[in-house]
This record gives C-alpha cells, sequence and structure tokens, in this order.
C-alpha cells in the first residue's frame, strides 16, 4: 500500500482548477502516459530552458530583441479600425525616457482595455522589437499592476502542439503547492558528498528558478531528483533480485553430457572466450541466485553456440530453455544453426514466430507445456498469455537493445527464479547495463573465430554513385555477394525525409541495370517471403541483395564481401557497425562503401570516421557514448535512458554508480526496509513507481 502520505502527488491533474478534459488528453500525450496523469508527474516533467526578466531598463536603454520587463503608463489606445479587423489593436505606453507601443493582434473586444488601463501604470514583459524606429512589444508575455507578482525567471517547458505553456506553468505551481513534507531518504553520507538539497527544494528550485542555473541537470536540484530516480531503480531491482533465490539444492545446470556431444558435433573449435563464457554461464545456472548474465561479443563472435551450450546445461537436468530475438528472420536464423546441432545431441528445439499459425502454434504450445520441448527459440511471440512452459529455467534475450525490460520480465515471468542470458553485440556502456538491469555479470567474446578477414572500409560521396556501381558489377561478374543498404522503403516513413533513397526506387534502377540478379527484402515484406530471398541470397541465385535494415540484426550469409550503404551519414554509429557485421563473416576479404551525401554534418563526418578507422565493436561502443555526449552540445536531442525520465546518462553517469553502491549499502543494512529510512525509502520507491518490488519485500 501506497503511503497515505503520498496521496496529494497522486491525485489526478483534472482534480486541479482549469485542468480539464483537454488538458487531460495532452498532458497524457505530452507526459507519455495511457492514464489520467497525476500531479508527481507534472512535478517530474522538467523545464528545458528559462526566459530571464530581470533586465529592467528605461525604455531608452533597452536593447532590441531582448527580454525587457518595462515600467510604464499607459498613454492611449488606438484599437482597429472597424473596417479592418486584421489591424491590431496598439497601445501607447511610456517611462520617462520614452515611448514604446504594446501590439496585440486579433485581440478579444474588451481584453486590452481591461488589460492595460489608460492613465495606468503597469509591468509589461516581452522581448523589445525596433518598428519603424519604434521600440515596440508584441503580445507581452505578462502585464502585471505589481512588480512583486513578477517571477524573475519563467521555467520552459517541453510542451506538445496545442498545450499553453502558460497554463502547464499554472498546472505545475499548483501541484508544487500540493508537495507534502517528505522524509529523507538519501543517507545524510551521500546527501553531504554530492551536496544535494532536500527534495522539496530541489523540485522548487528547478520548477521555480531563481538562478538561470537552477534547471541545468548538471546542478544540485536537478542531480538530486537524478539521483533519487536512480536510487529508485537499483533499490527496486536489488530487492527483486535477492528476493529471486532458488530453494536450496536446485541447480539448472546438469552433467554436461549434452553439451559435450554438441561440442563434439561442432565443424569448429570453441575460442577460449566463448569456453569461458560457456563455462562462467554454467557455474551461475549452479549458484542458489539467478543468473543475470550478459554476453557480449561483436557481431560474427559467435554467441549463439555459447547461448546453445547454456540452453542444452538446463535440458541435461530436464528443464527448458527460451531464445527470443527481435525478428523472424533473427529467430529463422537462430533456428537453423542451432537445430541441427541440438539435434545430433538428442534435444529438442522449435521455434514460434508470429509466422506459425493455427493448428502448428497449438501443437507448439502443447509439446512445450508437456515439457516435450527443450528449447524454444522465437520472437516476441514467445511472450504471448497462452504459452506455458513446463519447466522454464533459462531465458536467453538475444539483442537486447531491441527489447524493453517489460519484455524480459515477460518471458522470465514464465517460470521460476529464470535464469537470465542476454546476448549483445553493441557492448552495452557500464552505465546503461546498471540502470537496465542493476549488477549484471559480464562475460565478452573478445576474438573473432579464426579465419576471419579485415573489412576495407571507405566512406566515398554519393556524386561517385557510378564508379560504385561500376565496381558492384565487377563484383557480381565474380560471382561475390552484394548488400545494397537503404535506410527506409517508403518516402512516407518519416516527414523530412523525402530525399532519402527508397530501397524499392534503388531496387529498381539496380535491376536494371543487372537483371535478376538482384533480390529485395525490407521490413514490411511478409516473413515467407523475406526468407525465399534471403535464401536465394546465401544459395548464390541472387548476387546482389537491396535490403533495409531488416539485415541489421543477426543475418548470416558467411559468403557476402561487400556492403554498400547508402546515406551511411544518416545512420548511428552502433547501427553502422552492426550493418557492416553483415560481411567479413567468412574466409574472404571484406569491403564496406558508406556512400554518404554532401553536405556532411559535423556529427556525421565523425561518425563515418570512427567505423571507417575501426572494427572493433567496444570502441565503437565508447566513441558512440561520446558522440553523443557532444552530440547534446550540439543541440541534438538526448534521447536519455529508457524508463527514466530525469536522469541522463551523459550527465549523470557518475550518480548510477553512486545509486548503486547506495542501493548495495541499503540491502545490507535493511533489506526490508523497516525503520524511519526504511519507510522513507518506500516513498521513493512509490514516487518513481518502482513499487513493484516492494511486495516482494513483505513475502520475506
Ligand atoms: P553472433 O555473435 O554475431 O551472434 P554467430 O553466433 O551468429 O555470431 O556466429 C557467427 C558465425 O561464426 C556462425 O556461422 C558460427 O557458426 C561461426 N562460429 C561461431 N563460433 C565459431 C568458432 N569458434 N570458430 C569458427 N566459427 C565459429
Ligand atoms: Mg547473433
Amino acid at each position: 500500500m501506497r503511503p497515505s502520505l503520498l496521496n496529494p502527488l497522486f491525485a489526478a491533474v483534472t482534480s486541479l482548477p482549469g485542468v480539464g478534459p483537454k488538458q487531460d488528453k495532452l498532458l497524457r500525450y505530452l507526459l507519455g502516459r495511457d492514464e489520467t496523469p497525476r500531479l508527481v508527474d507534472l512535478l517530474l516533467h522538467l523545464p528545458s530552458q528559462v526566459i530571464d526578466r530581470r533586465a529592467r531598463p528605461k525604455i531608452r536603454d533597452a536593447a532590441p530583441g531582448t527580454m525587457v520587463t518595462l515600467e510604464v503608463t499607459i498613454d492611449r489606445h488606438r484599437p482597429p479600425p472597424p473596417r479592418n479587423a486584421r489591424a491590431p489593436y496598439l497601445v501607447y505606453a511610456s517611462d520617462d525616457t520614452g515611448d514604446v507601443v504594446l501590439t496585440f493582434f486579433r485581440a478579444k473586444p474588451g481584453y486590452v482595455e481591461k488589460l492595460l488601463p489608460m492613465g495606468e501604470k503597469r509591468y509589461v514583459s516581452g522581448t523589445l522589437q525596433m518598428y519603424d524606429g519604434i521600440p515596440q512589444i508584441v503580445h507581452p508575455d505578462r502585464v502585471l499592476d505589481a512588480i512583486s507578482k513578477l517571477s524573475g525567471i519563467d521555467p520552459v517547458y517541453p510542451l506538445t502542439e496545442g498545450l499553453a505553456i502558460g497554463s502547464l506553468r499554472r498546472a505545475i505551481a499548483q501541484a508544487l503547492s500540493k508537495l507534502p513534507a517528505l522524509p529523507e531518504w538519501i543517507s545524510p553520507d551521500v546527501l553531504r558528498r554530492c551536496h544535494f538539497p532536500p527534495i522539496a527544494e530541489a523540485l522548487n528550485r528547478v520548477h521555480q528558478p531563481v538562478e538561470l542555473t537552477d534547471i541545468l541537470p548538471d546542478q544540485p536540484f536537478w542531480s538530486r531528483l537524478a539521483f533519487d530516480e536512480l536510487l529508485a531503480g537499483q533499490l527496486a531491482l536489488a530487492l527483486i533480485r535477492a528476493r529471486l533465490r532458488r530453494p536450496a539444492g536446485v541447480r539448472n545446470a546438469g552433467d554436461g553430457h549434452l553439451r559435450n556431444e554438441i561440442i563434439d558435433a561442432l565443424p569448429y573449435a570453441l575460442t577460449p572466450s566463448q569456453r569461458g563464457a560457456a563455462a562462467a554461464i554454467a557455474d551461475d545456472l549452479n549458484q542458489p541466485v539467478r543468473m543475470l548474465r550478459l554476453l557480449q561479443g561483436d557481431v560474427g563472435s559467435g554467441k549463439t553456440v555459447v547461448a546453445l551450450l547454456a540452453a542444452a546445461a538446463v535440458a541435461e537436468v530436464g528443464k527448458q530453455a527460451a531464445l527470443m530475438a527481435p525478428t523472424e528472420i533473427l529467430a529463422r536464423q537462430h533456428i537453423k544453426t542451432i537445430a541441427p546441432l541440438a539435434e545430433r545431441a538428442g534435444m529438442r528445439v522449435a521455434i514460434l514466430t508470429g509466422r506459425e499459425k493455427g493448428k502448428e502454434r497449438r501443437e507448439i504450445i502443447a509439446q512445450l507445456a508437456a515439457g516435450e520441448i527443450d528449447l524454444l527459440v522465437g520472437t516476441h511471440a514467445l511472450i504471448q498469455d497462452d504459452v506455458t512452459f513446463h519447466d522454464l529455467a533459462l531465458a536467453v534475450v538475444d539483442e537486447q537493445h531491441r527489447f524493453g525490460v517489460r519484455e524480459r520480465l515477460a518471458l522470465t515471468s514464465k517460470g521460476e527464479a529464470v535464469d537470465v542470458l542476454v546476448l549483445s553485440a553493441t557492448p552495452i556502456p557500464r552505465t546503461l547495463v546498471l540502470t537496465y538491469f542493476g549488477d549484471m555479470d559480464i562475460s565478452e567474446l573478445r576474438e573473432k573465430p579464426t579465419g576471419r578477414q579485415p573489412i576495407d572500409t571507405r566512406a566515398v560521396a554519393m556524386t561517385r554513385l557510378g564508379e560504385v556501381m561500376d565496381g558492384v558489377g565487377r563484383a557480381l561478374q565474380s560471382g561475390k555477394l552484394v548488400y545494397w543498404i537503404c535506410p527506409l522503403v517508403e518516402e512516407s516513413e518519416a516527414e523530412g525525409t523525402e530525399h532519402l533513397t527508397n530501397a524499392t526506387k534503388r531496387f529498381e534502377s539496380l535491376q536494371k541495370r543487372f537483371g535478376d540478379r538482384v533480390g529485395l527484402v525490407h521490413g514490411q515484406m511478409k516473413g515467407t517471403e523475406k526468407d525465399r530471398v534471403m535464401g536465394q541470397f546465401a544459395g548464390h541465385e541472387i548476387g546482389l541483395l537491396v535490403a533495409t535494415t531488416v539485415v541489421e540484426v543477426g543475418v548470416d550469409v558467411p559468403a557476402a564481401t561487400i556492403m554498400v550503404i547508402e546515406n551511411a551519414e544518416r545512420f548511428g554509429l552502433a547501427q553502422l557497425h552492426q550493418l557492416r557485421g553483415r560481411i567479413g563473416r567468412g574466409s574472404e576479404a571484406s569491403t564496406c562503401i558508406l556512400l554518404y551525401s554532401e553536405p556532411l554534418g559535423e556529427m556525421s563526418k565523425a561518425r563515418l570516421k570512427v567505423i571507417r578507422e575501426t572494427t572493433d565493436g567496444f570502441r565503437i561502443a565508447e566513441e558512440d557514448l561520446k558522440l553523443r555526449g557532444e552530440g547534446d552540445v550540439l543541440g541534438v536531442r538526448q534521447s536519455g535512458l529508457p524508463g527514466y525520465r530525469i536522469a541522463r546518462p551523459e550527465v549523470h553517469g557518475q550518480l548510477i554508480t553512486q545509486a548503486r553502491d547506495e542501493a548495495l549499502r541499503i540491502m545490507k543494512d535493511d533489506p526490508k526496509l523497516k525503520g524511519e529510512r526504511g519507510e522513507a525509502l518506500r516513498c521513493l520507491l512509490y514516487l518513481y513507481e518502482r513499487d513493484e518490488a516492494i511486495p516482494l519485500i513483505g513475502a520475506g
């Protein structure tokens, strides 16, 4: 139960005067909620900028183009002439140094007269402009009769179309006034070390800034809120993890007989890091604490076989495993690699995606429930409600960054204390790992399987398309397999990107030149159709595959050695790295051509440079974070941490580790959250909606 202390904050925004159904709808959209937002949602919606109204010059000294607050006397009104309603309503005002015109377009009758009565003194705040040599303020933001009513600095919030800044500010101010006295949940130690103000002060100062810097994310007020949010997240993860222990003596890995058979059947030897990862996983599977392990390795480093060995370990004790992949192509690819190896060892595997329907699907589900399937590979289809396992012990989630926390939990909730193995081809920065999973063990596949050739990567301007085409023609002549990647399928997919090459168009033009050796796959094709084309490509029936990013994850055609990426400047670093990982997988040398359109922005230039210089995914991930951090400075929008509203990885990276440490200390000192601080921490969990962990405490 939520502490009653917090109730005022969880009241609906519609309980505030002036917030009706229309605002409700807009606020839902703005705050990303399916239901009516609560006051707490308003309070955690932080400003992005401020307007400084503190400059109070005389009219003579007011600089054009700046925000000023003038103290004026109203001299004269000039309403629009009766026949010209489009003309503005002008108000002439002055101080002892000069005149200013206050201009209102389409003013409601009576509005201006009431706002600026003749002969009275008013404080008028807005951006001053010169018009025909006369100072003018068009639609002043503020008109007040007493300076004490003016807030010197106004917060500016991210908005949504139709929502006025004024009404959002008023709603937030009202929410602030309902803030109850909250207990302190941060330890005195951390408060001191980080110079955090109390939460009430933090909220007040970001929403009603006193200094221009008060709203900056790296300042104490915002940082305090970010720390709260991170601590709530870390504590919830720690509580969940602490409760998910296996009963003593339960082991999820067997004697190794299946694993040995699989290893014997492999056409290659495992690399040392594959062996190391498999051993670490087997060890985890036998611990009384649930496994939470991230297996990171560049594309092509051989994660699938490690995942298969994990599943085999589980099958050895008669339990089940699931492998969830983000796309249908990838799921099928997995089953293709896995099935022959697994079957030779007597493991029963099956696939379940959106494509398995009707009787086929019913049979798979029945076998799964009866324990007749050892490893089920699939897509999101795995987390549908009617998919039940006999005894799910291991969930492997491939390409984790494609899945939300919710999907991962949905899969693991299909068994008891399910062990989790996450596969990622883009090394996830430590800070992100912490926010997603709390403490998580990490295995890395550092070396590539032997015999791989380096990839020669070049950036080529679009103006040289002809040469690139010629090169592709020569490659096709000599029997090579070529990917041609285009950013979007249809022009309508994203507004303002009409100039991006359309995969279909490119396919047509390439087909004109190279005939039926060209194929096309994109995300909007049916699964079976995609498979057919991919199959033709893998079987050398076609030599040139035009594709959108559907090939990004996991697709394995080792014979493909050339990749052209069109509009490469549009892709993110991680994505370019993933794409390029589709080549260089066989024993032949590979080439990647990054086709770019000029002019190149600074960010794009930097990205293309990194991708040309290295194929080390770990380095690329680091550079990516660095660039994105800088991107923020350059004004590129930052997407933030998934599931977090306030904390930002590039600003609060330090705080993430501190919050983790604090959560671990709490788990050590007071794992049941008893006593005064415990109560305060429960408040924190509710406030940031991480209370899903609270019932677990009670059960202990
Ligand atoms: P990823 O880590 O990108 O998922 P995969 O598991 O798809 O990589 O493996 C890529 C390719 O490398 C597959 O064809 C697989 O059979 C092969 N492979 C995996 N491990 C080894 C190894 N130790 N030696 C040689 N080839 C390997
Ligand atoms: Mg893979």
